[in-house]
């Protein structure tokens, strides 16, 4: 028998695409004893988080809740639940996590229509009105924070001009959720989902999801069976609604997580929280800027959580981001697809967005590009 030592990771400060660092309240929370999933009191548990969710995304929803799995099954549950085969669907593709609500739309067998821009830009309301137009799509997908380009797309326009095409419109807010503004009912978004490990500083492993009304419909009329057993909302809905029927054994211990990190944002304000990232980024701006380090995305739409640089000509990216983990025990990431080797992203997100942590990273990379 193999015998392995006790779990003893070293100490990181984790400034990449995500995870970012869990807030020790949330660690503490997820000490807590655990419940049955269909105790009373997990119930209440339920009940509050469903409750804390609506309030940070900033919706009525009734359909919103956590998804036990992370970001992508939001995505692929978002998708399998509202397609049927056959379906016409438009995905605004201008970076890595656009083009993974392609693949997942495809697998649903919808019939996709791309809508591409350059990676770093966002989309104007004249593109999208006339590809709405031209296609008559049931539903329009745009990711709101693009992570492996650091863009931040406009979305405030975007819900009445998918209505007025009878279009449903699906974000995904995996990096915007707890960092930047997001509003669900006032920007009519139908159906949105995120993730626990970035802006609310969890451990991955749970999607928050919210669908309107008008999603919700859709997706209780379907003619046939979602694809997906364990996605399944319409069995999923009662578990996380009003019956409470045993559909799978929900992740206690990250439930517990959810709900602190969410009383966490809640607690500092959400116009506060976007503040505070902005704030943070404005800075870390300035030092990247003054060490030469030009942002990917367009001037005017840059994530204030998630800064994707250019890496200057002739420094190798492994080199340094290896230098950067061992000598100061500092997590930044590569870049995907198209960027590999040639940008590094820095998050600054949730419980990591402070002016300490903004000193630190770049003192260190000043070092390792020395
Ligand atoms: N969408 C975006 C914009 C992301 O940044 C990520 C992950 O970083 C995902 C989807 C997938 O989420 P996860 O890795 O939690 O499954």
């Amino acid at each position: 028998m193999t015998v392995v030592g006790q779990l003893n990771p070293s100490p990181r400060l984790l400034l990449g695409p995500g995870p970012s660092d869990a807030h020790p309240r949330v660690l503490s929370a997820m000490s807590t004893p655990l419940l049955g999933h269909l105790d009373p009191q997990f119930i209440t548990i339920m009940n509050e988080t469903q409750e804390l969710l609506r309030q940070a995304y900033l919706t009525k929803n009734p359909l919103t809740f956590p998804v036990s799995a992370t970001g992508m099954a939001g995505m692929e549950a978002c998708l399998v639940n509202l397609i049927e085969p056959g379906d016409k669907v438009v995905v605004c593709y201008a970076g890595y996590f656009s083009s993974r609500m392609i693949d997942v739309a495809g697998r649903t067998g919808a019939e996709v229509t791309v809508l591409e821009r350059p990676w770093g830009t966002v989309f104007d309301l004249q593109q999208i009105r006339e590809t709405l137009q031209r296609v008559r799509p049931k539903v329009l997908g745009i990711v709101h924070a693009e992570t492996s380009t650091g863009t931040l797309q406009p979305m405030e326009e975007l819900g009445n001009l998918c209505h007025e095409f009878d279009c449903l419109l699906l974000v995904d807010a995996v990096t915007s959720l707890g960092c930047t503004e997001l509003k669900v009912d006032e920007w009519g978004i139908d159906a949105i989902y995120s993730c626990s490990q970035k802006g609310l500083s969890c451990p991955p492993g749970l999607s928050p999801v919210s669908f309107s009304d008008r999603a919700t419909q859709v997706i209780k009329a379907r003619k046939s069976k979602v694809q997906s057993w364990y996605l399944d909302l319409t069995s999923v809905m009662q578990y996380w609604g009003g019956e409470r029927t045993y559909h799978h054994t929900a992740p206690i211990t990250m439930v517990y997580a959810i709900r602190e990190g969410l009383r966490l944002v809640l607690e500092e304000g959400l116009e506060a929280r976007w503040k505070r990232h902005w704030n943070n980024h404005k800075a870390l701006k300035a030092g990247l800027t003054a060490m030469g380090l030009p942002y990917t995305a367009q001037e005017g739409h840059q994530l204030p959580q998630l800064n994707a640089v250019r890496i200057p000509e002739g420094v190798d990216d492994l080199t340094v981001r290896k230098q950067m983990l061992a000598q100061f025990g500092i997590e930044i990431g590569g870049g995907l697809g198209d960027f590999k080797g040639k940008v590094w992203r820095i998050g600054m997100m949730g419980h990591n967005s402070w002016p300490k942590n903004v000193l630190l990273v770049l003192s260190a990379l000043e070092h390792c590009l020395r």
